[in-house]
């Protein structure tokens, strides 16, 4: 595959003020570009760029005198023009389940002077895979009433490399490098040789919010010389941005996750109030042409189990008849609380009875298990401590 076509000049990266460009999230011809600028022949650009690429994502190399096959000089005018680094941890905390949540400070490499934000990646550990939940944005500026994330407004997208980073961090603490060391605390899959099988981008944020730092980082994720994880364990979950449903499909090619959730308008425009730009009928139609969709590439709908307001029989016998024409799965989502919230989960027989109607319909095992309820890391109880900046303070630091 020729990497020239993934180039997303919206999100090509500046380089930042101390003139070192943070290398991850680069794709191969970016990398090129810049060791044009620096001098290198062609030949030896795309030789360097590929190199490069295996150091950061194969090997996890975070220090360019490691990069044996190139010479110390290169190495030297190499430091001065890229940022290996990784960002900070600013804690990991293990649930008594073995779900891995870590908190992550990032620096905006553009305005280095703008403060910090704060992000959470979640992974969690099952007997056959392991699945790490990634963010897209610090925030949401969608305010769906059951979710954490939604009370945090959008303090900004995250770049490309920000999303990488977190895959990248996590499979440096899970020792998935060459000559990592697996943590004791916590669980990792057996008998595989990663710990992270599966990418789900299901963290903070709406991820076709930030379509083009998303599909920069999923085409970097799944590349076979980059993270090389396949296309079918990378899961984009979307409240419904319709308009971003196709190109999704069409030029990142990942598996589709619907935060359904009601199966009426005038519910679900109270539950994920982007519905009343894109109400059901647009979304299922978006959902039913979605490029590449099969019975063997099935979209996930999401559907939270809320007491007494989407849980009754007639609810399930709804869904089912909605989804009737779409090649799908359906994932029944416990609903889990956070401080504050205003609603309750369903009881377990009203969540059985729910789940039984979906069996009977030829859906298998719906109900997922709620994950690291104890330390706030299960779906829809992220959020972080970063505030969006009055305007006269965002503008101060950008100078
Ligand atoms: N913004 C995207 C990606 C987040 S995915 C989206 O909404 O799809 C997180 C999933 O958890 C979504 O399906 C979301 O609707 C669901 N969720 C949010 N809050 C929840 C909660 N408190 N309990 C259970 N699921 C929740
Ligand atoms: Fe945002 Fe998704 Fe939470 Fe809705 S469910 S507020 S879109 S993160």
């Amino acid at each position: 595959m020729s990497l020239a076509l993934n180039i997303d000049h919206s999100s090509a990266p500046r380089p930042a003020p101390s003139g070192r460009t943070p290398i991850v999230g680069l794709s191969k011809a970016e990398i090129a570009g810049k060791l044009g600028e620096m001098g290198l022949s062609e030949r030896d650009q795309r030789m360097r760029a590929s190199q490069l690429w295996n150091w950061v994502y194969v090997n996890g190399v975070t220090d360019f005198d490691r990069m044996a096959n190139i010479s110390k000089g290169l190495r030297a005018e190499l430091a001065a023009a890229f940022d290996v680094s990784r960002p900070e941890i600013v804690s990991e905390q293990v649930s008594n389940d073995g779900t891995r949540k870590w908190l992550f400070r990032f620096r905006d490499p553009e305005h280095p002077n703008m403060p910090p934000v704060e992000v959470e990646t979640v992974y969690i550990p099952e007997s056959d895979r392991g699945t790490l939940c990634v963010s897209s944005q610090v925030g949401c500026t969608l305010t769906c009433s059951f979710c954490h994330t939604g009370t945090q407004k959008l303090v900004r997208n995250l770049t490309a490399g920000e999303i990488l980073a977190q895959v990248m961090m996590a499979r440096e603490r899970l020792g998935d490098f060459p000559g990592g060391v697996r943590p004791t605390d916590g669980l990792v899959p057996a008998g595989e040789s990663r710990a992270i099988t599966n990418i789900v981008m299901m963290g903070m944020g709406e991820p076709l919010y930030n379509y083009d730092n998303v599909k920069k980082a999923l085409l970097i994720a799944s590349d076979g010389a980059g993270l090389s994880i396949s296309k079918r364990r990378i899961t984009l979950s979307t409240s419904g941005v319709v308009p971003k449903i196709g190109p999704t499909g069409d030029e990142i090619g990942v598996m589709l996750a619907i935060s359904l959730h009601a199966v009426r308008d005038d519910l679900r425009d109270v539950l994920v109030p982007i519905n009343k730009k894109w109400p059901l009928k647009e979304l299922l139609e978006a959902c039913r042409t979605y490029p590449g969709v099969s019975n063997a590439k099935r979209i996930t709908f999401e559907y939270v189990m809320l007491k007494d307001i989407n849980d009754s029989d007639a609810d399930a016998k709804e869904l089912v008849r909605l989804l009737a024409k779409i090649p799908a799965k359906i994932n029944l989502i416990p609903f889990n609380p956070w401080p504050g919230s205003n609603y309750q989960c369903s009881d377990w027989d009203r969540i059985e009875s729910f789940a039984d109607i979906v069996n009977r319909a030829g859906y298998a095992s719906p109900v997922r298990t709620p994950r690291g309820r104890d330390i706030l890391a299960a779906c829809g109880q992220l959020k972080s401590e970063t505030e969006r900046l009055k305007k006269k303070d965002r503008d101060a630091f950008m100078l």
